[in-house]
Parts: structure tokens; C-alpha cells; sequence
């Protein structure tokens, strides 16, 4: 019974550690993705502080045109006060020549508006692309760091799987399909140790003639998780025991002996 328990305890630490690995490398590819995406997103803060630029530049070429436009107007109306005949013409030109020069006044106001604007998305576009190269070497690091984690743990796994099935080959069958059954529905533990009268797995008590029954080197069943239940006294409270988990309370913990596939004296 010592031998068969030994055995489950190891198998379990083997198929918990195992499904560590294979979660961790299962989490790998979600690095790269969060990487990508945040580079991602820089790239587009770039895009979009070039385009402002590109668009106050346009505004630009468009208000000189227009400047130029009022400016030349303001001339040749200018030009025509010399051959004005009455005082009222001279004052209409004049009018002219004023509104002309206002509008020119105003579009280079928001010339002057737009180099300003200019000045601030051209430091916001550097800013942008010093941290596109930032984060794309970041990116470089990752996918470096998370291909050399993936090949460790494909090595760590395969290693793993060795010492597995042969822990599995010596057990016997019915109690290997037993102790898969309840780790396939407990988080991966089948067995757990029985401690200061309480199941380690699920937190309940057990009774005192069950307590007496694990003490004697017995391997029952937890009435309250199912998980089969052991004691070892060389075992100290804080090694490896299996998470307990939030159950309902199960009446006075009334553990009952397993029935054994056969009388395997392992
Ligand atoms: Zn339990």
C-alpha cells in the first residue's frame, strides 16, 4: 500500500508540474500578440502625427495661395487711384484696397496659427517614432526570448513525459484509471494527504476511525472531494499539498474506505 501510494503522490506532482509547463507554453504566443498590438498602436500614433502634418502643410500652401491672391488685388487696386476722376471712386478703392489687405492680415494670422500647430505635432511625430523603434526592438527581444522559453519547455515537457509513462507503466491499471478520473474532474489532483484530521484537498474533516485507518498507512477515498486520501508522517505540513477548493460543507466528513480493484499489494 506504502509503494502504490508513494507512486500515486509521485505520478501527481509529475502530471501537476506537467500541466504547469504546458500552460506556461500555451501563454507564450500571448506575449508576442501584446507586443505586436502595443507596437501596433505606436505605429498608428506615427501615422496619425505625419498626416496632421501633411494636412497643416496643405493649409498652408493654400492660405499663401489665397494671401497672394488678396495682396495682388490690394496692388492693383492700388494701382488704380492714380486714374480715379471723383472723390467717390478714390473712397470705394480705398474700401477695396482695406478689405483686401484685412483678408490677407487674417489668412496670415492663421498661417502663423498653423506653423505653430506645426511645431508641436512635429515634436509629438518624433516622440511618436522614437517610440516605434523602442517597441519594436522590444518586439525583437520577445519573440527572441519567447522562442528560446518555447524550446526549453518542449525539452522540459519530453522530459517530463518519459518519467511519466513510466511511473504510469507500474501502476496498476484500475488504480491509474481511478486516480485519472478524479484528477480529470479536481484540477489535476487525484490524492491528497490527510493532515490534523482534514483532507488537504478539500479542507473537510475526517472522522476519527478514518483518521485512525489513514494513520495505519491506508489509502481511502475523501467522502467530501472524492480524492484519495493518504497519510505520511514523513511528510511535513508545508510540502506539496494539493490546492483545496471552495466546496460546499459535506456533513460531518464521513470518509469511506476505498474498495480496492483487487488486493494489490502495491
Ligand atoms: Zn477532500
Amino acid at each position: 500500500m506504502q509503494a502504490l501510494i508513494e507512486t500515486l503522490v509521485k505520478l501527481q506532482t509529475i502530471e501537476l508540474d506537467r500541466a504547469r509547463l504546458s500552460q506556461e507554453l500555451r501563454a507564450l504566443p500571448a506575449e508576442i500578440t501584446q507586443a505586436e498590438a502595443a507596437l501596433t498602436a505606436s505605429e498608428r500614433q506615427s501615422a496619425e502625427a505625419s498626416a496632421a502634418l501633411n494636412r497643416e502643410d496643405s493649409l498652408r500652401t493654400r492660405l499663401e495661395r489665397e494671401i497672394d491672391a488678396h495682396r495682388q488685388k490690394a496692388a492693383r487696386f492700388r494701382a488704380q487711384l492714380d486714374s480715379v476722376t471723383t472723390p467717390a471712386q478714390a473712397a470705394a478703392i480705398e474700401h477695396e484696397i482695406q478689405f483686401e489687405s484685412a483678408e490677407a492680415d487674417r489668412l496670415e494670422n492663421d498661417e502663423y496659427a498653423s506653423l505653430e500647430r506645426t511645431e508641436t505635432q512635429e515634436a509629438a511625430l518624433a516622440q511618436a517614432r522614437a517610440r516605434v523603434e523602442l517597441l519594436a526592438a522590444e518586439l525583437d527581444g520577445v519573440r527572441t526570448r519567447v522562442a528560446a522559453r518555447q524550446q526549453e519547455l518542449a525539452a522540459e515537457l519530453r522530459a517530463f513525459d518519459a518519467g511519466r509513462e513510466a511511473v504510469r507503466a507500474a501502476l496498476d491499471p484500475d488504480w491509474l484509471a481511478r486516480f485519472d478520473r478524479i484528477a480529470a474532474a479536481r484540477n489535476g489532483t487525484g490524492i491528497a494527504r490527510a493532515e490534523n484530521q482534514q483532507c488537504t484537498g478539500c479542507r473537510m474533516g475526517v472522522r476519527p476511525q478514518t483518521w485512525n485507518q489513514l494513520r495505519e498507512g491506508e489509502l481511502l477515498a475523501c467522502d467530501s472531494c472524492s480524492r484519495l486520501l493518504y497519510w505520511d508522517p514523513a511528510l511535513a505540513p508545508a510540502s506539496k499539498a494539493p490546492q483545496p477548493e471552495a466546496e460546499a460543507p459535506f456533513g460531518p466528513g464521513a470518509g469511506r474506505a476505498v474498495r480496492r480493484p483487487r488486493q494489490a499489494g502495491a
